[in-house]
């Protein structure tokens, strides 16, 4: 499977369906360590996103274009923590994927781009309980597929699996960063909001993928 424009707008568009169909899981979630905004802020975005590329009078010719697309709407439709770092994460995925389609070497770029956005915005490492416990799983598992030259629908799905993990393993983690933070060792014992939507768009570019 060749991961070019039209695996992209598959990407975005089934992204766009697990946050419609998760939105409560992830009210719920950001409610237990949140403002329980979080399922309403990406539905809002994604369903932007979505609007924004059924309006298209043809398909953009780059993978970036369409991650330009999603980013620049999401940044300016979420609001909240996450629409700055999701905007941020898809813009610099976006300057990295100016191609007509990505190898395995193009999705390992993607996602470390993705991360860095993440980071370079929000400046939080690994373990404290946000987003980035999804995305850098993901990005070393993806690495670690590539060099052993797995196809690049295999490195995603290696990442979307690193992902889910990495999601899960927010579980017992205190929060030292973004709302959750405010709850201290309360933070502990519930899934990180941020980290499970990660989770979700990484499995959806995964299944777009054929992964
Ligand atoms: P808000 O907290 O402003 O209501 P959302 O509910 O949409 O925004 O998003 C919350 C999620 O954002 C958290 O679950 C966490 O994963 C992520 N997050 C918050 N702050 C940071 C940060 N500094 N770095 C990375 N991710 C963060
Ligand atoms: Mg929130
Ligand atoms: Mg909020």
């Amino acid at each position: 499977m060749t991961l070019d424009v039209a695996w992209a707008i598959d990407w975005v568009r089934r992204a766009a369906t697990a946050v419609v169909e998760h939105r409560e899981e992830l009210v719920e979630l950001d409610r237990q360590i949140g403002d329980g905004d979080h399922g309403e802020n990406l539905t809002r975005g994604f369903t932007a996103v979505v609007a924004k590329l059924d309006a298209l009078a043809e398909p953009p010719a780059l993978v970036g274009d369409v991650l330009r697309l999603v980013a620049t709407t999401l940044m300016s439709t979420v609001g909240g923590a996450s629409g700055p770092l999701y905007g941020t994460a898809f813009l610099r995925a976006a300057k990295v994927t100016g191609l007509p389609a990505l190898g395995p070497d193009g999705v390992v770029a993607l996602l470390e781009a993705g991360l860095e956005g993440i980071v370079a915005r929000g400046k939080a490492v690994p373990g404290e309980k946000t987003m980035v416990d999804a995305w850098a799983p993901a990005v070393a598992a993806a690495v670690q597929a590539a060099e052993e030259g797995a196809p690049a629908s295999e490195v995603l799905g290696s990442a979307a699996r690193a992902a889910h993990a990495g999601a899960l393993a927010t579980i017992p983690l205190v929060a030292t960063k973004g709302r959750a933070s405010y709850l201290g060792e309360r933070s502990a014992g519930h899934l990180d909001p941020g980290a499970r939507s990660s989770d979700l768009l990484l499995a959806a570019a995964a299944l777009a993928a054929g992964a």
